[in-house]
């Protein structure tokens, strides 16, 4: 039986390793991977310590730092599938086939990228519907590209591609683009975009790679066609909450509800910091403060059950 169970390798997970070490907290961590959602990023330049790091970089600074810890168990690579709470500790299942008893559970999970949710987006995932420009615009040399969502996001991901696509379709579902307007007068100077909004995306559609997508436009409610070779899906990030949904409350965004100030869950034993929690601003440094948080407050609920 573990003390703690950690789950995530992003900024919050690792910082909770390193904080659960020094308290001599038996703890395991489990984590898909380390770096988080952060590790595509190109350039991160307010991560406190660092004038500019890559989100590669700083992934790897943050696992070598959680494997100098001696005390800390870590299986990387897995996923946790299940938990479920049994008398007073918890039940922690993974995508291995293996179970891990725990009294108590910090969730640092994060959160992934939204998805369109159409015909054809899993079946040609990685076949030309991409969620991460930076690690794929390179794809797109010559080609034409679609990017959906016209926040900064999908401005970001516009910019990454103006070096190599050839044409880039840029569709928003309301009626005007919410990107910053730096970003917006950069992508137009280009002249190889065209803007579509009130677009409601309906199909993405190909053979072994994707060849075009249907939107429907929301004015007219007719069906329209675009012949693309690859759509860059920019429409936001969800919180990894789904493995709780029974257990602690989820607000109306998918966010773990916590107490901010001992980042408690609505569930006793389990706790929440960093994006996959209610906080209300997404940062990696404030990831990190609040995973701290959560570890010393559940080393005072440790020492008080012993
Ligand atoms: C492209 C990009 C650029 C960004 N740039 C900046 C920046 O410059 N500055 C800044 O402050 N913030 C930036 N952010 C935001 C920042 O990355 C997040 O606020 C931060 O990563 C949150 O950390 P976290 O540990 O809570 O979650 P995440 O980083 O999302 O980490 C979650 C971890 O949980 C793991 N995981 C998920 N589900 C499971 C599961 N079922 N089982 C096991 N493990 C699981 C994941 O693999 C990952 O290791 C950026 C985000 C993106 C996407």
């Amino acid at each position: 039986m573990y003390d703690l169970i950690i789950l995530g390798g992003g900024p919050a997970g690792a910082a909770a390793g390193v904080y659960a070490a020094r308290k001599k907290i038996k703890t395991l961590l489990i984590a898909e991977n380390f770096g988080g959602q952060a590790v595509i990023a190109a350039e991160i330049k307010n991560f406190i310590g660092f004038k500019s790091i890559s989100g590669i970089e700083m992934a790897k600074r943050l696992e070598e730092h959680v494997r100098d810890q001696e005390s800390i168990e870590i299986k990387n690579g897995r996923k946790a599938t299940s938990i479920t709470k049994q008398d007073n500790f918890f039940i922690v299942k993974t995508d291995k086939d293996e179970t891990f008893e725990t009294k108590a559970v910090l969730l640092t999970l994060g959160s992934s990228p939204k998805k369109l949710k159409v015909d054809g987006e899993e079946k040609f995932e990685g076949k030309g519907v991409f969620y991460c420009s930076t690690c794929d615009a390179p794809l797109m040399k010559n080609k034409i590209a679609a990017v959906v969502g016209g926040g900064n996001s999908g401005f970001y991901a516009v910019l990454d591609l103006l070096p190599y696509a050839s044409k880039i379709y840029v569709l928003e579902y309301g009626d005007s683009f919410r990107a910053d307007p730096v970003y917006i007068d950069q992508a137009k100077q280009s002249g190889k975009i065209e803007f579509i909004t009130m677009a409601a995306i309906r199909e993405i559609f190909g053979d072994n790679f994707v060849k075009g997508l249907k939107y429907q436009d929301r004015n007219s409610e007719e069906i329209k066609e675009l012949k693309i070779e690859g759509i860059f899906v920019s429409i936001g990030y969800q919180a990894n909450s789904d493995l709780v949904k029974n257990l602690a409350e989820i607000n109306q965004n998918g966010k773990v509800i916590v107490d901010c100030k001992t980042q408690k869950t609505t569930c006793e034993g389990i706790w929440a910091a960093g994006d996959v929690s209610d906080v209300l601003y997404n940062q990696i440094n404030i990831a990190i403060g609040d995973a701290i948080k959560a570890v010393l407050n559940i080393y005072q609920h440790l020492k008080s059950q012993s």
